[in-house]
């Protein structure tokens, strides 16, 4: 279902803004977006926004799911840890490209929903916690990658600690002022989007230009 309005998303949106990843292109063709958000929304889901998903959170716009799946670098036989299980999509994506995919989100309701949804759509290889992602998940690191999909001060320690010190990667959204904060200007809310990225040599920042996301609330964060 909907396969033509992905194949359309993909051209438009996200091949004709950049990304070129042959495999990240394939996920974002494959994964039903649709199955992540209310029926009622599915007239615009393959649109170029993102969409409320409940609980004052979204689904982050199909674009920049492909930007930030593509800085992560996915390689066969690695593993991932997102930050922010949301609706469910992100991980999904992930899914489709890394061998293990754990992701942590603060409210149960969402995670209890995202899970139910991939476990459906056949995605075993991903673990699910409620909790303060901020802290990663010691237990399973280190990770090759790990992506934060809500928007921080600063690059949350505990995560920098479970990469993987041969070329592991840490994307996440970095702004100084608090997403929901309604005394500043529109334009001052958003984040800059920071790969860190560990080599031999020492660890290499890039950013990725300027994002949006809700606020990352936890104990390395807001
Ligand atoms: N990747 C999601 C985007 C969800 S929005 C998707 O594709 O749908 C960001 C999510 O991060 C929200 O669900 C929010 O509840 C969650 N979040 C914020 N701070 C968090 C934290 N410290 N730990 C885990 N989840 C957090």
């Amino acid at each position: 279902m909907f396969e033509t309005e992905r194949h359309v998303m993909v051209a438009r949106q996200i091949e004709g803004r950049g990304v070129k990843t042959p495999r990240v292109l394939e996920a974002m063709r494959r994964v039903p977006r649709h199955e992540f958000v209310e029926k009622s929304s599915w007239d615009d889901v393959y649109e170029d926004h993102p969409m409320g998903i409940g609980l004052g959170q979204t689904i982050s716009q199909p674009y920049i799911v492909a930007l930030m799946t593509e800085a992560l670098d996915p390689q066969p036989g690695q593993r991932v840890l997102e930050i922010g299980t949301g609706s469910g999509y992100q991980t999904a994506v992930l899914a489709e490209l890394y061998d293990e995919v754990y992701s942590i989100e603060r409210h149960g309701a969402l995670s209890e929903q995202a899970g139910l949804i991939l476990k459906r759509l056949g995605y075993d290889q991903v673990h699910l916690r409620v909790g303060d992602g901020t802290k990663g998940w010691p237990e399973a690191a280190p990770f090759d990658a790990i992506i934060v999909t809500a928007g921080g001060p600063k690059m949350p320690a505990p995560l920098m600690n479970q990469l993987n010190v041969d070329h592991g990667r840490l994307l996440a959204p970095i702004g100084m002022v608090h997403p929901d904060s309604s005394a500043k200007k529109d334009e001052d809310v958003g984040q800059e989007l920071v790969l860190m990225h560990r080599t031999p040599e020492g660890i290499k920042r890039h950013s990725y230009g300027d994002v949006r996301f809700v606020p990352l609330i936890g104990e390395h964060a807001w």
